[in-house]
């Protein structure tokens, strides 16, 4: 069934962005099938469900390239004894013992709650890195579940770590590549590490063989902070891009979390084997593990994108964040305005690509049919001229009104329509004090 999205104000994004005014995105099944002048497109297609968009912006859904989704409960946790102090203490004391604690309905409803997130944000396409060694086998399975609810696309992977039991989670992973194959669009399938410092080389090399046998990635966290670095050379002799190169894990189809803590000469490794690097200034901040050399690393035709780390599911946020942050850090007042946002609009699409095998992040004919439809009525006149301006000082604080993904409204009017918010919090709040109590054991 036709839907027309119309009277609204369009950013199509993608490679030549137009703004129309007054124009309507049409759909159709999961594509979008025409897009232009509103009046023309209800001529064209008068039989199609009319949603009015009077007062708002049609754009692409949004993509997040690095999420944890399994990192809810910790929300609002208080950790006993002193604050953790380094990286490391902050996963040994928080994160090592919240994905121990889950149980296998605190893994779907870890899920539920982001997902529900990601929907009121407009987000609609994700990938995640999950973790849960107390309920490892079948974990995917239930995180695809509460996706294919909810109704977004997601590339879900387990982290492999020596840290509990060695190769811990090849076999999951293992599991779920095979079932999803070339996946069908909504879900992929990737092979996931945890970091450098927790796997050893025969870890590693098991898991590049399934991924390459089964022609998919590796998704892990590198270099976030120094104490990744200082172990790979403590024990190998090399810094950690250097390593994982060695191992093969490098890649087209690869994401290599962070990266703060490589030099140039690794940067150059990466970018001469494409593999992807994804950004996530919101966590780096929080974890106060440094600053990655985006601009550096685009300047070496990196192919960086802009995850949120589990911290929300809000990307336009996570954008200014990495717009703000690079200023700062750089002490340049002319930088990141045009790089932080090719971050989320074109980097993180390209990315999904590689993952997916299929173009999102564009309002065009024949692209799939995820859109983010936003309150927003510019107090300037807006074009494709200016439009990064409105993206990074207007629509930023503005609200996702409707969710569009595979064709399906997802929301509307801000009223959710695959999930139940009310029953799925209100058990998340059951269940989260009997995990907190459970992690203090551990
Ligand atoms: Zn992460």
């Amino acid at each position: 069934m036709a839907i027309r999205f119309e009277n609204g104000i369009v950013s199509t994004l993608g490679s030549d962005n137009r703004v129309l005014w007054n124009a309507s995105v049409v759909t159709d099944g999961e594509q979008i099938v025409a897009v232009g002048d509103a009046a023309e497109m209800k001529a064209r297609y008068p039989k199609a469900i009319s949603v009015d968009c009077e007062g708002k912006i049609i754009l692409p859904g949004f993509i997040c390239t690095h999420h944890h989704f399994y990192s809810t409960m910790a929300r609002g946790m208080g950790i006993p004894g002193e604050p953790a102090s380094n990286f490391v203490e902050i996963l040994e004391r928080l994160w090592w013992k919240v994905d121990r604690a889950l149980s296998e309905e605190d893994i779907t409803l870890s899920a539920q709650v982001p997902l529900i997130e990601c929907i009121r944000n407009g987000t609609t396409t994700v990938i995640d890195h999950h973790a849960s060694p107390g309920m490892r086998d079948g974990s995917l399975d239930l995180i695809e579940s509460a996706v294919r609810v909810a109704g977004i696309r997601a590339s879900l992977c387990y982290e492999v770590s020596d840290r509990n039991v060695e190769g811990g989670g090849i076999a999951e992973n293992e599991r779920f590549i095979s079932k999803i194959g070339k996946g069908d669009g909504q879900i992929a399938a990737m092979m996931g590490l945890h970091a450098s410092f927790t796997v050893s080389d025969k870890t590693v090399e098991t898991c590049v063989g399934i991924a390459r046998d089964a022609g998919v990635g590796c998704h892990i966290h590198v270099a976030e902070d120094a104490a990744d670095r200082k172990d790979s050379i403590e024990k190998y002799g090399i810094p950690t891009v250097k390593r994982l190169h060695k191992l093969n894990v490098t890649g087209e189809k690869s994401i290599f979390v962070h990266c703060v803590h490589i030099d140039e000469e690794e940067m150059q490794t990466v970018a001469d084997t494409k593999t992807v690097i994804v950004h996530n200034p919101e966590s780096n901040m929080n974890n106060a593990v440094g600053v990655t050399k985006v601009l550096t690393m685009l300047k070496k035709g990196i192919l960086v994108g802009l995850g949120t780390d589990g911290m929300s599911s809000d990307m336009l946020s996570q954008m200014r964040t990495a717009y703000l942050l690079h200023r700062l850090a750089t002490l340049d007042p002319r930088v990141a305005f045009m790089e932080a946002p090719q971050l989320l609009l074109q980097n993180n699409a390209d990315i999904v690509e590689r993952q997916f095998g299929i173009r999102v992040g564009e309002i065009a004919v024949g692209r799939p049919a995820d859109l983010a439809i936003m309150d927003y009525r510019p107090p300037t006149p807006l074009s494709n001229q200016n439009f990064l301006g409105h993206l990074i000082f207007g629509l930023v604080d503005a609200t996702v009104d409707t969710t569009v993904c595979k064709g399906k409204i997802l929301m509307k009017n801000k009223k959710l329509l695959t999930m139940d918010e009310e029953r799925i919090t209100a058990r998340s709040r059951e269940l989260a004090p009997l995990m907190w109590k459970r992690l203090q054991s551990l």
